[in-house]
């Protein structure tokens, strides 16, 4: 992430202003995003070569890239006939053994070496006789006073774009930092040395004090020692996370300034009798959250609440009674949902809780528009609530639908959105601002890691459900392979036979579902209702119309229906407890986290669930990622795994286009600098 833009500072001047950057280099340097001297000065090399040590070539190999440094004693270039096609090549020589260096079809290679140039080459044999590299990195070593800053040490290596030679790259960033980096600030939130500690790197790390930021940006650029990248690096990182954190704390402290809270905390006059309806105990951990979520709503300020609970650990109930305290003190609740399906189920739920105690409960989806009874007249083609109504308050519940500007909400205390994941931050902010700073409550199920609740969720305060409701039979999974699913289908039939269900999911390969998807899945649904005869399978997918969704739900929720034949439409929120096995074929097409949603529709009555991940996958790194799957329930740490094997973006999903970009944290690894950050700006923050 870029730094605040201190306009007074040198280093924010244009690129452009340096001696050597003329119009056509700036315009390179831009591709690199790379716009002010700061920008270039945090240009982080890709990789570094010891320039000091080299490996004969003689000992280079077809396993491991190396750096070699020879001199050329041929070159030529030798064109095919027909097609274009050429190969350039140049023989280096080190006194160990000879070097065929070769390029195919970049014929104007020929004009960057001459015989007797001396030459580096980075990279690994493709042949051994005669030892043959193709399109190495090369660099030609050039004598007079400039050398010093290419050979004889660690060399950085750029990141570059058409047009931009590495070795003037290099050149113009070390002549930049011998001029500003003297002036390079520690920023307003800076790790002064006598704190260095706190940055301290983890035990099997090395030095516990981190360098100031001046010599950490020396450092990155041109180490003394391998050993140094890291360490600059930690401190750049640290810096980033720090300044982000200032962002999202400021922008607490803004949103707390700004708004008083309405006075949510409720009076138990419906909870009482709601909660002895219910038909079952809420877990401690949902006692616990509700305590949290009650003293923020009866609180100063407007809650900021993250729900995060394991899929089927009992996040709607917990909704519901968030939802009951605003309805209680007289204020209106939105609740959106990701998906129609979801939303459905959820006004089914309430209906069934709520209505009993006197509370309007209304739908709002793309298809279907709730309030038909008088509460609402349509005035300038928006909908609001009749101006002198005494009418009690209600419980909306909708999907995106919610966010029209035809939907306007009177009284809103308490915005719910369910599946944070699937929604943007703009989504859940236009919500809220349909109300006076109602009250927010956003739940996820995704388990997201701590780097990531503490940068991207960080304006929220974390509720944690750690515990599920007892009683709940055991989730086994299984991988199998294609050859099996004669077998696998005679299991799923004897589990139908017993009375249970079974989802059978598709992969989709997108957001929505392709002609191509849905070609697929209509398919498959004509071989699973041959092969289920008599018992009766649905089909669902992103195109089935609504009316028809709903149907296909209302059956299978009533056992009319034994499989359910979907794309990962499904993957959220659906819960039919008698729904026991969960089939998802080319279950590598999918991410881990979602397949351990999908597995969360399953094993939630108190029958044993199975989860079978059909998958002829030969790669072994996707075959590693289901092993995962195999060994744990648990979502957290699937989420890590997740992270760690995919990166952040795909974890979120599309989405979340709000994830930070840093160029020197990193989310996976670095959860003490996020956590170091957060604290210093938390206990420094009255300083803003
Ligand atoms: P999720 O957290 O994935 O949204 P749900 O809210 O859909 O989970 O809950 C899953 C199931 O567990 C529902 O059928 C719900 O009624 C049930 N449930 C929730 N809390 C409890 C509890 N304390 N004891 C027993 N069952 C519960
Ligand atoms: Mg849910």
């Amino acid at each position: 992430m870029s730094r605040p833009e201190n306009k007074t500072s040198p280093l924010a001047a244009p690129a452009s202003s340096l001696w050597g950057v003329g119009g056509e280099r700036a315009a390179q340097l831009a591709r690199l995003e790379i716009h002010t001297i700061e920008d270039l000065l945090l240009h982080a090399p890709r990789r570094y070569e010891d320039r000091r040590h080299f490996r004969k070539i003689a000992e280079l190999t077809k396993d491991e890239p190396f750096t070699a440094r020879g001199t050329i004693v041929a070159q030529g270039l030798k064109r095919f006939r027909g097609g274009g096609k050429s190969v350039f090549e140049f023989i280096a020589d080190d006194g160990s053994a000879r070097l065929h260096c070769r390029w195919w079809n970049l014929p104007f290679m020929e004009k960057y070496f001459e015989v007797g140039d001396e030459v580096f080459v980075f990279g690994k044999l493709v042949e051994t006789k005669p030892r043959t590299m193709d399109h190495p990195e090369t660099e030609v070593i050039e004598g007079g006073e400039e050398s010093f800053i290419h050979i004889n040490r660690i060399a950085p290596v750029y990141p570059l774009t058409e047009g931009l030679p590495q070795r003037w790259l290099r050149g113009l960033i070390w002549r930049t930092l011998q001029r500003f980096e003297s002036q390079i600030e520690e920023p307003v939130f800076g790790v002064p040395p006598s704190v260095g500690s706190l940055a301290a790197p983890p035990p099997k790390g090395g030095t516990p004090n981190l360098p100031s930021r001046a010599n950490a940006v020396h450092m990155i650029h041109f180490p003394e020692e391998l050993t140094d990248v890291e360490i600059a690096r930690r401190r750049l990182a640290l810096d980033e996370f720090v300044e982000l954190q200032i962002q999202i704390q400021s922008r607490r402290r803004n949103f707390e300034a700004k708004s008083r809270a309405l006075p949510c905390g409720g009076d138990n006059r419906l909870m009482k009798p709601f909660l002895s309806r219910l038909g079952f105990k809420l877990t401690e951990s949902q006692t616990k959250v509700l305590r949290e979520i009650r003293a923020d709503m009866g609180g100063l300020h407007p809650m900021r609440r993250l729900l995060q609970g394991d899929v089927g650990s009992g996040k709607t109930v917990v909704a519901g009674c968030a939802a009951l305290m605003a309805l209680e003190s007289g204020f209106n609740v939105a609740l959106m949902a990701p998906t129609e399906i979801l939303a459905e189920q959820h006004f089914r739920n309430f209906e069934k809780w709520f209505e009993p105690l006197g509370v309007k409960v209304e739908l709002q989806t793309g298809s279907r528009k709730g309030g038909g009874d008088g509460r609402w007249q349509m005035a300038d083609g928006k909908r609001q609530p009749t101006p002198n109504s005494q009418l009690p308050s209600a419980i909306f519940i909708g999907t995106h639908a919610l966010l029209t500007s035809s939907f306007d909400l009177l009284k809103l205390g308490l915005v719910i959105i369910d599946e944070q994941h699937k929604f943007g931050v703009a989504q859940r902010e236009t919500l809220v601002r349909k109300g006076n700073y109602p009250h927010l409550l956003v739940m996820t199920a995704t388990p997201i890691p701590r780097t990531l609740g503490l940068t991207l969720y960080g304006d929220l305060d974390v509720s944690v459900i750690d515990e599920m409701p007892a009683g709940r039979g055991r989730v086994k999974t299984f991988i199998r392979t294609a050859e099996k699913l004669p077998k696998v289908w005679e299991f799923i039939r004897e589990k139908i036979s017993a009375g249970r269900q079974a989802y059978i999911v598709y992969p989709r390969v997108d957001e929505q579902d392709t002609a191509n998807d849905i070609k697929a899945v209509t398919k498959e649904f004509e071989n699973v209702q041959r092969s289920l005869a008599p018992f009766k399978a649905g089909l669902l997918h992103g195109r089935v119309k609504s009316a028809d969704k709903e149907r296909v739900m209302a059956a299978f929720r009533a056992n009319e229906i034994q499989a359910l034949v979907a794309t990962a439409l499904i993957e959220v929120g659906l819960d039919v407890p008698n729904a026991t096995v969960m089939l998802i074929e080319n279950a590598e097409r999918f991410g881990l986290a979602q397949l351990h949603q999908l597995r969360g529709r399953i094993g939630r009555g108190a029958h044993e669930s199975f989860c079978i991940l059909i998958s002829d996958a030969k790669n072994e790194e996707a075959r590693q990622r289901l092993k995962i799957l195999e060994e744990t329930n648990d979502g957290f740490k699937i989420a890590e795994a997740d992270l760690k094997l995919r990166g952040p973006g795909e974890l979120l999903g599309r989405e979340q286009s709000g994830a930070p970009k840093f160029r020197f944290g990193n989310l996976v690894e670095d959860l003490d600098l996020i956590r170091q950050a957060r604290e210093r700006v938390l206990t420094k923050g009255n300083a803003f």
